[in-house]
């Protein structure tokens, strides 16, 4: 017998993995996260990763670092400096917001 696609009883790959289901394909997630967060990413995009986040922490985890970088740093273009404080109580919203 070889391997069958069709016997999913016994794979050893299980594709839901709840401590990290991207491990092996973190980059990819990174490219996607930033792709969305540049507002670039495609509605399927967008569906296909919200589906992923709640699986994964570790991407959750990483959306909102980088949610909250890009925030940061968009408002430390429009105004001057951004305090340390800021940056705490935006995370502490997008924490919220999850
Ligand atoms: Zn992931």
């Amino acid at each position: 017998m070889n391997l069958s696609s069709t016997d999913s009883s016994n794979n050893p790959e299980n594709p839901i993995n709840y401590a990290s289901p991207c491990e092996k394909k973190k980059s990819d997630c990174l490219k996607v996260i930033q792709t969305i967060l540049d507002g670039e990413a495609s509605e399927e995009q967008q569906k296909h990763f919200e589906a992923h986040i709640v699986e994964c922490l570790s991407c959750c985890e990483q959306f909102k670092l980088d949610q909250t970088i890009k925030v940061a740093l968009q408002t430390k273009i429009c105004k001057r400096e951004v305090p340390e404080d800021l940056v705490h109580v935006i995370k502490l919203k997008i924490d919220q917001l999850w």
